[in-house]
């Protein structure tokens, strides 16, 4: 059974989910877009009240939503509420906001001076979401509250080790008041969402995944001539300069790469240090590390989680191995493990060369790749030597230093002073191998609408 509970801090499978069918797949098409002839012409004040009747929803039944994601990926329960809150104020950001980022814009009479030129944004119709396992909360939020706001429908396509948060989400539309087919998970197989992809009442997809995955849907995607976005896998740059406060910038470094056990896209998982500060970074580095506390996450006490399968355990194993192959310095940190789940005790991998395929690649759990910079401008480059172009963080006392080194880094997001942050009301997403789009705010409404333009002419003026 290809959909699956597995309690990773048991490595006990509680629950199996059947593939969709052919018929339930084209039943759910055929709802989705009826659905959305309904929904495109549905005033915003009702998307809005659906919308924040869903945060509300999320906020009164919050330890039974926290839990489901801890049981089905790990997580930490304290970070699996932070994740509910966070989906529930993406919700209402969108039930406050997207009448007004959808408003009409009128154009600058100029060459124009006969007309009444407006350029209005109509939703496109049916789209696919695929979303990945570990935010599974809010990478689904990310998508359908600012694309349910502009009047599309959704189809669901999430990992296959959290069919139960999947579950949950289309419950929590329905009963947030949602019309029947507007929004609906299904289990399907991949070759199923290949088929959904080309069905021709889909009009979009939006994907969050890794490169492998993302590759192969935008190419069906593009032979079907229909738009998608790509929210794809990062290596964080983690840039500490010489005038940056040392004990402070440590203690995010350790949060930045273990907050979700290490497997966040937007992770800090490079850390580059200058060379006056190196020796001491990775001393309070290790020793703040060797604080954490692996165990049950449900416990408060717990700091570090699990990973999110044995799988993903063994495959970490397998990369850091690689790693050393080619010449790295592996160094394990001797926390106490847990008897029993999919732990992995964190590495930090020192010497990584650029010949290091390592150097290229995307560590999806606690090991953290240190490099020494010689100055300002090799920690730049060390940080642009990246096929990934997500997130990053410079540390600096000097902000406006901070800013400059921020706009040499390649990705769509930089922080001066903290690792990338996830908010309801800021942007997300990457260039590069990270892929394309932006999800959450205007950005992200405006990913999936027809921008169209109507231009109205005195039937005199000239051609
Ligand atoms: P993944 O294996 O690519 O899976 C993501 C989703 O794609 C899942 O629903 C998966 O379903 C589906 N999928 C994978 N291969 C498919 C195929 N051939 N056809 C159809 N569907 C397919 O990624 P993951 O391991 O779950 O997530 C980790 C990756 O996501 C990391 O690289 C991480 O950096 C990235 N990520 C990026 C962002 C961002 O916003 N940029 C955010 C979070 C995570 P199955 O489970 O059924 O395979």
């Amino acid at each position: 059974m290809a959909y699956a509970t597995v309690n990773p801090f048991t490595n006990v499978q509680t629950e199996t989910f059947p593939n969709a069918t052919d018929a339930e797949i084209d039943a759910a098409l055929d709802k989705a877009h009826a659905a959305f002839l309904v929904w495109r012409e549905t005033s915003f004040a009702v998307r809005a009240k659906v919308m924040q009747t869903a945060a509300d929803i999320l906020r009164r039944d919050m330890d039974t939503y926290s839990r489901l994601l801890t049981l089905e990926m790990g997580k930490l329960y304290a970070e699996a509420k932070a994740e509910t809150e966070l989906s529930a104020d993406i919700f209402e950001y969108y039930a406050n906001n997207a009448e007004k980022l959808l408003q009409p814009e009128s154009l600058p009479v100029g060459h124009n001076a006969e007309g009444r030129a407006r350029v209005i944004h109509q939703p496109l119709g049916v789209l696919l979401a695929v979303e990945p396992w570990n935010f599974p909360f809010y990478q689904v939020a990310r998508i359908i509250a600012p694309q349910l706001s502009a009047g599309n429908t959704i189809l669901l396509k999430h990992a296959s080790n959290v069919p139960q948060c999947a579950a949950a989400m289309d419950k929590l539309m329905r009963e947030a008041g949602l019309p029947d087919g507007a929004f609906r998970n299904l289990y399907p197989s991949h070759a199923q969402v290949s088929r959904i992809i080309a069905d021709s009442r889909v009009c979009g997809v939006a994907l969050t995944g890794s490169e492998g995955a993302g590759a192969k849907i935008a190419s069906e995607a593009g032979l079907a001539l229909k738009k998608c976005t790509m929210e794809l896998g990062g290596a964080d740059a983690f840039i500490v300069l010489e005038d940056a406060d040392l004990e402070k910038t440590v203690n995010w470094a350790v949060f930045g790469r273990h907050w979700n056990s290490g497997q966040v896209c937007v992770s800090s998982k490079r850390m580059i240090i200058v060379d006056s500060l190196y020796d001491k970074f990775l001393a309070l580095y290790r020793e703040g590390i060797g604080k954490l506390k692996m165990g049950d996450p449900m416990a408060p006490e717990t700091t570090l989680a699990p990973l999110s399968s044995q799988g993903a355990v063994d495959g970490l194993r397998k990369q850091v191995e690689e790693a050393v192959r080619f010449g790295a310095k592996a160094e394990e940190i001797p926390l106490e493990l847990p008897n029993t789940g999919a732990f992995f005790r964190p590495v930090i991998l020192t010497g990584v060369d650029s010949d290091n395929p390592a150097s290229r690649e995307e560590f999806f759990g606690p090991v953290s790749m240190l490099f020494r910079a010689k100055d300002e401008e090799h920690a730049i480059q060390i940080a642009n030597a990246s096929p990934y172009g997500l997130g990053g963080s410079v540390f600096t006392t000097d902000e406006l230093r901070g800013e400059r080194v921020a706009q040499r880094i390649e990705t769509g997001m930089v922080y001066v002073n903290h690792p990338t942050m996830v908010k309801a009301d800021l942007p997300f997403g990457g260039v590069l191998r990270s892929g394309f789009g932006r999800e959450l705010i205007g950005l992200g409404i405006k990913e999936f609408v027809n921008h169209k333009l109507i231009d109205v002419v005195d039937i005199d003026a000239p051609f």
